[in-house]
């Protein structure tokens, strides 16, 4: 088995580190060549030249991008050197469309192709504790298991290709509702004059406690958000999301609401900050507080 590991983000740079763990990390690409060149001498192995020719040494791709357009543009340029029999395992966030779209290309060529999406943040990804959600044939999930098994902890075959993505957006989907509500809620300690660091304690053992709590209202305590999951993707996940419920005839209240708060986010200038960002306005909510 030889991995190839393309995109080397926030998310791909860990991944490719478990990956080479795991022993059978041939070698590396990304856009930023320095990136690349920097990651491959720390693990000894090859930075390639171009995506094509990370394909033509490699029987398993990963790839961690941004979003459809980057997927797309990466499986473009990797064509020309994929060997028959490969498999590309896509661990972006992408719409189920383009995954199908992938696919098919892929399956002209000879190739397999997984949508393989991932939840569990930054830390998930250098831990290797990820939950990874499957879509595509039965025979390319078995084989990408022993490759999955060195990302991520919880790996679930949904179905078709696409299904991941569509098990994904349902995370995506439940985050926005979270991480509001986590915001809120820390305005609201913080204008009570509550000692945050003793409340995100307390009540990160409590039923309203969640991931994002324990994991993020410290950030919001800080008022610091350095770049986990930043605004700028999740807002692209939303919009896969409205795309999708839109597909069915359906508006989603908690998706909307999210939108236009990033929307407000992007245009000061924090789409690059952590989505715990959402702080910046809920405080705003108690601006004309005053003591009592
Ligand atoms: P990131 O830090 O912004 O990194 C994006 C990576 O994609 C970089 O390596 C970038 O290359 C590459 N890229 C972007 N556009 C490209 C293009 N057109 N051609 C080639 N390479 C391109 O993002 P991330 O946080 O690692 O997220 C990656 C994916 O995982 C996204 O789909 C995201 O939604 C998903 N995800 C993220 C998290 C999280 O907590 N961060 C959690 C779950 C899932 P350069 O280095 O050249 O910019």
């Amino acid at each position: 088995m030889h991995i190839g590991m393309i995109g080397l983000g926030a998310m791909g740079m860990h991944m490719a580190r478990n990956l080479h763990r795991g022993g059978a990390l041939a070698g590396l690409w990304n856009r930023t060549a320095e990136k690349a060149a920097a990651l491959a001498a720390e693990l000894d192995v090859q930075a390639f030249a171009s995506p094509a020719e990370l394909a033509r040494r490699c029987d398993i791709i990963v790839i961690c991008v941004s979003a459809d357009a980057d997927l797309r543009a990466v499986v473009t340029a990797l064509l020309p050197g994929v060997q028959r029999g490969a498999l590309l395992i896509d661990c972006s966030t992408v719409s189920a469309n383009s995954a199908r779209e992938m696919q098919a290309l892929l399956t002209r060529h000879g190739a397999d192709f997984l949508d393989c999406p991932v939840s569990g943040g930054v830390e998930g990804a250098r831990l290797a504790t990820l939950a990874i959600m499957a879509g595509g044939k039965p025979g390319a999930f078995e084989r990408a298991v022993p490759t999955l098994n060195l990302l991520g902890r919880t790996i679930t075959h949904f179905g078709d290709c696409g299904a991941g993505q569509a098990a994904k957006a349902t995370n995506q989907i439940m985050c926005a509702g979270i991480i509001q509500v986590v915001a809120e809620a820390m305005a609201f300690a913080k204008a009570e004059g509550l000692p945050l660091d003793a409340l995100i304690e307390t009540l990160g053992k409590g039923a309203g406690s969640s991931w994002y709590f324990v994991n993020r209202a410290p950030f919001m305590a800080q008022q610091s958000y350095p770049a986990g999951f930043r605004v700028r993707l999740h807002d692209k996940d939303l919009r896969i999301c409205r795309d999708m419920a839109a597909q069915k005839g359906a508006t989603l209240p908690a998706v909307e609401s999210t939108l236009a708060l990033y929307e407000k986010l992007i245009a000061q200038g924090f789409g690059d900050e952590d989505i715990s960002a959402v702080f910046r306005l809920t405080s705003s909510l108690f601006a004309n507080s005053r003591a009592h």
